[in-house]
C-alpha cells in the first residue's frame, strides 16, 4: 500500500492577479513579450514552489495557460482555422491571442458570436475571437476547438515538454497535464454540419502519441491527461471512441497515464473508463462519493486510485475525519492511493491567508486553495500512518466544523421557521397572465411593441472612478450618492428625451449585478483576493453564501424611488433573481442548493413587495444565469429547473395581479427548457436573440408562449449601431411568428459594458424601428 498526495491543477492567475496585470499590460503595449514571458515564469515557479512547499507529492505542470488550456491545446494540435494562420507562426504569442480575443486590423466590425452575455472584448474585430463557452458547469469559459472535414493535425507547439523541463531545472519532478483527445473532440464543432468531430480520432491520435513519446523522453513518468467528459451522457460512439484511443497511446512506452475525470459520477460510463489501459484513474468523490464502491469493485488491483477527496471548487473545509472513516479501508485493502482535489483548483481561489477583513467566525469555515493542499497532506499523513499522527490537525478541523454546524449564522431560527410556512400559493400569481395583463395594460396603457432597456446603462470611467474613489474612502458618502443622482437623472432625462416607453433608473450605484444585492443581504461574505479566472485575463470573486439568508432592509426601494420621482414614464424596478444569485455565488455545502435558492427567493420577494408598496407597476427580477445551473447529466435537468422555476416564482408572486413582473435571460438556446421558461409565467421576458435573427424564437413559436416577450433587438455585446430598418426588420418577423401585441422593443441585454456614444445612436435607432414596425404590423 502507497498513499501520496496530488494536485491536478494550480489557478494560474497569481494571488494578486498577476497574471491579469501582464497580460493586459501586454495587449496595451506597455510590457514586451520578454517581460511577459518572465511574469508568466515567476508565477509558474511560485506555483510549484507553494505546492512543494505544502508537502504535495505530485505537483502538476502545464496548467499554466496565458488564456485558457483548451485554446492551448487546439494550438499544440494544431487546430488553428485558416483565418488565423496568416497572423503570424503557429506557436506565436500573436496568433495565440487573436483566437482567443480576435483582432481588429481596420473598421470595426461585428464581433464573433459567443454564448452568455459577459463576453465582452470590448473592440470590434477584423478577426473574430474563437467562440466561447462554459466548461462543463463550471464559471470558467474556454475556447471551442474548431475542426474541419479536411482537418489536419500536427504537433505544433512543445508547451507540456517545455514546462516538465522548466520546473525540473528549478528541482521539481512534475506530472503534466493535458487535456485529453475524446474530451478536446466532443467539446469541438465543426462548421460543416456533416462532420462529426469524433471521426477526426485517427488523425489526431499520433500527435498525441508524439506528445508523450517526448514527454517520456523528457524523463517524464507520469502524464495527467484529463477527459471530463467521461461523467456527461455519451454515445456508444463516444464510448468506442474512448476504447480506440485509449488502445492507441498506451502503446506509447515509458509513460503511465493518470486518466482524470471530475465534475460528477462516471455513471453509465463507469465500464468504459475501468476497461482503458490506464495505469490510473482520478474519480470525483465530492460530487459522486457514492462511485467509489463500484470503482473498487470493478478497478484492475493494480490501476493507481486517485480520490478527489476535497472540494476543488468550492471553498469549504473538508469533514477531514469523515473522510478518512470513509476512505481508511481503502489505503488498507492494499490499494494504491492518491489524496487529491475533486478537480483542478483552478476553480478555487488561491490563499485564505491573504483575507484580513473576512468575519473570524466564517473565515475558520474556509479552505481556499492553499489551504486545500494542507487538507491533502493531512489526509496523507492519517491514511498512512494512522490518525495519531494528526491529532491536533484533526481536532482542530473538527472544531471548526461543529462551530460552524451550530452556529447562529447558519441557524437564522427566523429563516427556518418562514420556510416551512411556504406554501404552493406563494409561488403562483393569483390570477392567470390573460387576466393579469389585461388589467396591466389598463393602468400602464403603452403602446404596442413598447420600447425599453434591459436596466444598466454605461460605465463610464467617471462612474468607476468615483466607485472606486468611495471605496477607498477618499470620495464621501453624501458626496458619491450626489455624483450617482446626477448620473441616474442625466440618463432619466435622456431616455424621455428618446422617447423610450418604459424607463430604467441605468444601475449605476451597482458594483455587479450578485454582488450588490449580497452586500446587502445577511448570510453572504465577501473576499477580497478570492478570484477565480471567468475567461482570458477576467477574474471574478463570487459572493460567498456561508449561512441563512435574509434581507434586513430594503435593497433598492429607494433609488427606485428618486428615479420614479424625475418622470411620469413608468420606472422598471430592476432585482437579480434568486437562481441567478445563487448560481454566481460559492453556496454552502451543508443544506442542499435548492433550500438556499428558497432562502434568497424570499428575500428578493420581500423586495417585490416593498418596490410595489413604494408604488412600481414594473418590477424585473433578471435571472441571466438560470439556464447555466442545468445539471450535467440530462436525467438530473427537470428536479434542477422545478426548484429554479419555484423559487423564481417564490420571488414573483408576492404581488397583486396588475403589478407586472418582468424577466430578463441573456441567452439563446431556449429550445430544450422551453416549458420550465414557460413555467417561470413572468408577465414579460427579454432575451438574447440579436445574433441569431430570429430563428431563436422558433422556441417560443412552437411552444405557443402565450405571455409578453421582448427578443433583443440591438446586440449590444458590438459596439456596431443597428440601424434602423433592420431593427424594424427583426421586430416585423417576429410580430409575424408572434402576435404583434406579445411584443417589446428592447436590446438583448444591459449596456453597462457600452459605451454612450454606441448606445445613444442605438437606442435613438430602436425607438425609430418600433414605431415603423408598428406601422407596419398594424
Ligand atoms: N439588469 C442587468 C443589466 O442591465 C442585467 C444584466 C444581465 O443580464 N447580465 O445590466
Ligand atoms: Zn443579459
Amino acid at each position: 500500500m502507497t498513499v501520496t498526495t496530488a494536485n491536478l491543477g494550480f489557478p494560474r492567475i497569481g494571488p494578486r492577479r498577476e497574471l491579469k496585470t501582464a497580460t493586459e499590460a501586454f495587449w496595451a503595449g506597455r510590457i514586451d513579450e520578454a517581460a511577459l514571458l518572465d511574469a508568466a515564469r515567476a508565477l509558474r515557479a511560485g506555483n510549484w514552489d507553494r505546492q512543494k512547499a505544502a508537502g504535495l507529492d505530485v505537483i502538476p505542470s502545464n496548467d499554466f495557460s496565458f488564456y485558457d488550456q483548451v485554446l492551448d491545446t487546439s494550438v499544440m494540435v494544431g487546430a488553428i482555422p485558416a483565418i488565423y494562420r496568416a497572423i503570424g507562426a503557429p506557436d506565436s504569442l500573436d496568433l495565440y491571442f487573436a483566437m482567443a480575443r480576435g483582432r481588429q486590423t481596420g473598421a470595426v466590425h461585428d464581433e464573433a458570436e459567443r454564448s452568455g452575455c459577459i463576453h465582452d472584448h470590448g473592440a470590434g474585430t477584423d478577426v473574430p475571437a474563437q467562440e466561447m463557452t462554459k466548461w462543463f458547469d463550471t464559471n470558467y469559459h474556454y475556447m471551442v476547438p474548431e475542426v474541419t472535414a479536411d482537418q489536419a493535425f500536427a504537433l505544433t507547439t512543445s508547451k507540456p515538454v517545455d514546462h516538465f523541463n522548466e520546473a525540473r531545472a528549478l528541482g521539481h519532478h512534475t506530472r503534466p497535464v493535458i487535456l485529453g483527445p475524446v474530451t478536446w473532440l466532443l467539446l469541438a464543432k465543426s462548421k460543416d454540419q456533416a462532420l462529426d468531430p469524433l471521426s477526426l480520432l485517427p488523425a489526431l491520435l499520433p500527435v498525441y502519441a508524439e506528445l508523450l513519446t517526448r514527454l517520456a523522453a523528457a524523463g517524464a513518468d507520469w502524464v495527467q491527461i484529463d477527459e471530463p467528459a467521461l461523467v456527461l451522457d455519451l454515445t456508444d460512439a463516444a464510448r468506442d471512441a474512448y476504447r480506440a484511443a485509449y488502445a492507441e497511446l498506451a502503446k506509447v512506452d515509458g509513460i503511465k497515464l493518470m486518466l482524470a475525470t471530475y465534475f460528477g459520477a462516471l455513471g453509465d460510463n463507469l465500464d468504459t473508463a475501468l476497461s482503458l489501459p490506464v495505469a490510473g484513474l482520478h474519480i470525483d468523490l465530492v460530487r459522486a462519493p457514492e462511485q467509489i464502491d463500484a470503482v473498487l469493485a470493478g478497478a484492475r488491483d493494480d490501476l493507481v486510485l486517485s480520490l478527489g477527496v476535497v472540494d476543488g471548487r468550492n471553498v469549504w473545509k473538508s469533514d477531514l475525519s469523515a473522510i478518512l472513516d470513509r476512505y481508511e479501508n481503502v489505503a488498507s485493502q492494499g490499494w494504491h492511493v492518491q489524496i487529491a482535489p475533486s478537480c483542478s483548483l483552478l476553480h478555487a481561489p488561491i490563499d485564505l491567508d491573504l483575507e484580513t477583513k473576512l468575519d473570524p467566525q466564517v473565515k475558520d469555515w474556509l479552505a481556499f486553495g492553499v489551504q486545500k493542499l494542507a487538507e491533502l497532506h493531512t489526509l496523507r499523513l492519517g491514511l498512512a500512518e494512522g490518525r495519531g499522527a494528526v491529532t491536533a490537525e484533526l481536532a482542530a478541523n473538527a472544531g471548526s466544523l461543529a462551530q460552524r454546524r451550530q452556529s447562529a449564522l447558519t441557524n437564522n431560527k427566523a429563516v427556518r421557521a418562514r420556510l416551512t410556512q411556504v406554501t404552493a400559493h406563494w409561488s403562483r400569481r393569483r390570477q392567470p397572465f390573460g387576466e393579469r395583463i389585461r388589467q396591466q395594460r389598463a393602468i400602464l396603457d403603452l403602446p404596442p411593441l413598447p420600447t425599453t432597456t434591459i436596466g444598466s446603462f454605461p460605465q463610464t470611467p467617471e462612474v468607476r472612478h468615483a466607485r472606486a474613489a468611495h471605496d477607498r474612502g477618499e470620495l464621501d458618502g453624501a458626496a458619491y450618492q450626489q455624483f450617482l443622482e446626477i448620473e441616474t437623472a442625466r440618463a432619466i432625462r435622456w431616455q424621455e428625451e428618446i422617447g423610450l416607453d418604459v424607463l430604467v433608473h441605468g444601475e449605476f450605484e451597482r458594483n455587479d449585478m450578485v454582488q450588490y444585492f449580497g452586500e446587502q443581504l445577511d448570510g453572504f461574505a465577501f473576499s477580497r483576493a478570492g478570484w477565480v479566472q471567468s475567461y482570458g485575463s477576467r477574474c471574478v470573486r463570487p459572493p460567498i453564501i456561508y449561512g441563512d439568508v435574509s434581507r434586513p432592509r430594503p435593497m433598492t426601494v429607494q433609488w427606485w424611488h428618486y428615479a420614479q420621482g424625475l418622470t411620469d414614464r413608468p420606472m422598471k424596478g430592476m432585482l437579480t433573481g434568486p437562481v441567478t444569485i445563487l448560481n454566481w455565488s460559492f453556496v454552502r455545502d451543508d443544506q442542499p442548493r435548492e433550500e438556499t435558492c428558497r432562502q434568497i427567493a424570499l428575500a428578493i420577494r420581500d423586495e417585490v413587495i416593498d418596490l410595489e408598496q413604494a408604488g412600481a407597476r414594473i418590477i424585473q427580477i433578471d435571472e441571466a444565469a438560470l439556464r447555466e445551473g442545468l445539471p450535467l447529466r440530462q436525467a438530473d435537468w427537470q428536479h434542477y429547473l422545478d426548484w429554479a422555476v419555484e423559487s423564481f416564482r417564490i420571488s414573483a408572486s408576492g404581488v397583486a395581479d396588475e403589478t407586472q413582473i418582468h424577466t430578463h435571460m441573456c441567452y439563446s438556446e431556449f429550445n430544450e427548457i422551453i416549458g420550465s421558461i414557460g413555467a417561470m409565467d413572468a408577465d414579460v421576458i427579454s432575451i438574447e436573440t440579436s445574433r441569431s435573427r430570429m430563428e431563436l424564437l422558433d422556441a417560443f413559436v412552437d411552444y405557443k408562449y402565450p405571455n409578453e416577450i421582448g427578443p433583443g433587438v440591438y446586440d449590444i455585446h458590438s459596439p456596431r449601431v443597428p440601424s434602423v430598418p433592420e431593427m424594424a426588420d427583426l421586430l416585423v418577423k417576429a410580430g409575424e411568428l408572434l402576435s404583434p401585441d406579445q411584443l417589446w422593443v428592447n436590446p438583448d441585454c444591459g449596456l453597462k459594458t457600452r459605451k454612450w456614444e454606441d448606445v445613444k445612436p442605438a437606442l435613438v435607432n430602436m425607438v425609430e424601428a418600433a414605431k415603423a414596425a408598428r406601422s407596419a404590423l398594424a
